[in-house]
Parts: C-alpha cells; structure tokens; sequence
C-alpha cells in the first residue's frame, strides 16, 4: 500500500502570493497537486485563492473533459459531478461504405489515450528561446477499451468504427503539466536547494511570461509500461544557470504514457525568465 503524504498548509497562494482566497473569504483553497479527476491523490493545503482557480480551471477543465474525458468514463475515474459525464460521444462509423458521425452511448466506443510527445525545455540546451508555441506533431496514441461492435452493428449498420478522437491542445496540457510541477515543487520544497521558483507566470498566462517551451517539454523515447497510474518526481541538475530543478511527470504511466519534464527552479535565471518572471 502506497502512502501519501500529508503537507503542511502552505498559507499563501502559491501562485500569486495572494495571502486570502478572495475578499470574503480569507481561507485559501487546498490544491490537488495532480488532478482528483486523473486520481491524484496528493494535496497542499491552504495553497491558491480564487482568481488563480480560476485560471487554472480554464486549461484544467479542457484536458480533464476534452482530451481525457472518454479516458476517465472507460477506466471509471471519479467525477465530481456525475450529471455531467455525457452518455454519448461522437463516433466516426462506416455505414454503407461511408464514413459518418453518429452519437453513440459511451459504452459502445472505442476509446484510446491521446498524448503529445513533447521535446525536452528549451532551457536545458542553455540557449535562449526560440520557439513560442509547444510542438504537438507526435502522438502516443494507446487503444485502451474496444467497444462494442456487435452494438454498432445492430443499431448504426456500422461494419467499422474509429477509435473515439480525443480534443488535444498542446498548450492547454502543457499548462497543465506546469501546474503540477509547480505544485509539487512546492510541496517538497525542504528537499530542494536555492529554490527559486520559475513556472508561475506560465501557469497565470501572464503576457511577458517566458514561452512554454522553454520550461514544459518531455522526453522523446517512449518509456515500458509503468507499474503505477502516476509517477512524480524531482531531479536535480546543474546548468550554467546554477542549481536546476526538474520534475518528471508521468500520468497514465501503467497504459505506456509519454514522460515529461518540467523546470521548476532555476538558481541564477537566465535573461529570458529574469526580465519577467522576478518580481
Ligand atoms: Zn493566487
């Protein structure tokens, strides 16, 4: 059996610093390091106040319905609101020779994990950035449940079925990446030397935060199978930018999910960061 553990209640937004949720409320919010949607199971009390919830629901909600909903509905992740989950997805089926789009309930389709492969940050190559936008162009795509063709059949007069396409933003899920690495980060701090946190203008979208490339990007070769749903980590490294902290993050690691990487503390940051991220 796995332990979790237990962290102190941080008492300040660790994202903008803000020392309450909001106006009425003076309590800040716990935060689910991974999502509770993905089984996440780690969390840092008193940790963010309303309006960066608020920001970060925007790309967490996206990922957590639009690209992994079908996912979580196969594998019966929990959800905290039930009502919601859609009974059917839009389904590419071949009737007749053609293929069409049909709503076809949940169970019946064919569902697969979509992830991007990500390039490593920019900033481990000790260079300035040079690109704006994190590249999607390669997949891990893991046909996870088969569906029900015999259904598909009888009501649709499909003879074949696509796996369900799942929406996938790159930006929104490296958003998501930064997310977690900052949080976890933050949670294990006391382990973590010159800690001098890098992500938090990515994660709040703010205009003259460094481009998401730089610091959210993975490792190209495709790991085996995991034994764990999750996997976070801290790795400690040395650039010319002082003591650099990474985090790895595997979700879906027991279905041959990709690895990611996230720099989350940089010693002495380069002109990219320091012109915008420290305040
Ligand atoms: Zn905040």
């Amino acid at each position: 059996m796995e332990t979790t553990p237990v962290y102190r209640p941080v008492g300040r937004c660790i994202y903008c610093d803000a020392g309450r949720h909001s106006a009425n409320r003076a309590k800040l919010g716990d935060e689910h390091i991974i999502p509770e949607a993905i089984n996440g199971a780690l969390v840092l009390p008193e940790a963010s106040c309303g309006e960066c919830e608020g920001k970060i629901n925007w790309f967490e909600q996206y990922c957590m319905k639009q690209t992994l909903g079908p996912l979580r509905y196969a594998l019966g992740l929990k959800t905290k609101r039930p009502k919601e989950r859609p009974e059917t997805l839009p389904l590419q089926l071949e009737v007749g020779g053609e293929w069409i789009t049909r709503e076809v309930p949940v169970e019946w389709a064919p569902v697969a994990l979509l992830l991007p492969v990500f390039d490593p940050p920019e900033i481990l190559f000790e260079r300035e950035p040079t690109r704006t936008n994190i590249y999607t162009e390669t997949f891990k795509i893991v046909n996870f449940a088969t569906g029900d063709m015999g259904k598909l059949r009888e009501e649709f007069g499909a003879t074949k079925s696509r796996s369900y396409q799942a929406s996938l933003r790159g930006d929104r899920f490296g958003l998501l990446l930064a997310k977690i690495a900052h949080a976890y980060a933050t949670a294990e701090r006391a382990d973590i030397d010159n800690f001098n946190p890098v992500l938090p203008d990515i994660i709040l979208r703010d205009p003259a935060a460094p481009p998401l490339p730089y610091l959210v990007g993975g490792i190209k070769k495709l790991l085996p199978e995991s034994t764990s749903f999750n996997e976070l980590g801290l790795a400690r490294g040395e650039t010319k930018y002082g003591v650099t902290w990474i985090v790895p993050i595997r979700l879906f690691g027991s279905l041959g999910a990709p690895t990611y990487q996230v720099v989350v503390s940089v010693e002495r940051p380069p002109f990219a960061i320091k012109r915008r991220t420290i305040r």
